[in-house]
């Protein structure tokens, strides 16, 4: 493993710890800024040995250093899920400039399936601005003509906008938001892989849920951490799908 590989891990897990505490801050309405991060019981500060919480999570043995009361198993999850989600962009992207709108995607994502998980929420907050960002970065950089990734968005919005006609409620607006960001960051044919991708990982772990009777089968069940497996890997490798298809069917 090289150098920066390590600098970016390192790199990650403080992104992910960040971005994981700017979640339950977003739910909670709190600033992101302040106080800064602290135990939910004990409220004492975290020091320099808990900013990679994940690390110190596994050597306290999911407990708080100062309290010794156990910690929610979402923040290690949380935190965890961001690093992964960004090396992996990172390793497969490479230093490039499509590295930019990769990342801000990427914290889209990864902060949707955060507070989806915790309160089957998707936060304005969240992709409103990621929506913004990605329309001007978008203008500048991309492989292919702003008004292929434009027409993306539009597909994203459509699309999950029709989804949640037809099924009456079954999706939130937040998921429509969401997507919307996914088609500019991906353009049209990718977004559709995306969401069928999703809905295939969907369907086959919520029938593993279901039939081993760890969620109840009218149970709803949070739709973003398929999103973000959905989109990554529309994202990453859907051209590699795709030619594989093609050469598939014919
Ligand atoms: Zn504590």
């Amino acid at each position: 493993m090289l150098a920066i590989d390590i600098i970016v891990i390192i790199l990650a897990l403080t992104f992910g710890s960040f971005f994981n505490v700017v979640a339950i801050r977003l739910l909670k309405k709190e600033s992101i800024s302040y106080p800064p991060s602290h135990c939910p019981n004990c409220k004492h500060r975290l020091g320099a040995l808990d900013l990679i919480p994940l690390f110190s999570y596994i050597l306290l043995g999911g407990r708080c250093r100062y309290c010794r009361v156990k910690i929610s198993y979402l923040y290690p999850v949380g935190e965890g899920l961001t690093a992964v989600t960004i090396f992996i962009v990172y390793k497969t992207i490479g230093l490039t400039p499509e590295l930019l709108p990769a990342f801000i995607l990427s914290i889209t994502l990864v902060l949707a399936v955060l507070t989806d998980i915790r309160e089957k929420l998707i936060l304005d907050v969240i992709t409103l601005p990621s929506i913004v960002l990605l329309l001007i970065i978008r203008m500048f950089i991309g492989g292919q003509p702003f008004l292929f990734y434009l027409l993306g968005g539009a597909v994203g919005f459509g699309l999950l906008l029709l989804i949640a006609i037809v099924s009456k409620g079954g999706m939130g607006g937040g998921d429509i938001k969401l997507y919307a960001a996914i088609g500019l960051a991906l353009g049209p044919i990718q977004t559709i892989m995306s969401l069928v991708l999703a809905s295939l990982f969907g369907a086959v772990i919520g029938i593993v849920f279901i039939s081993t009777g760890l969620v109840k089968r009218k149970e709803p069940i949070a739709f973003g951490p398929f999103i973000l497996i959905g989109t990554l890997v529309a994202y990453l490798y859907g051209n590699q799908i795709w030619e594989w298809y093609l050469g598939f069917i014919m």
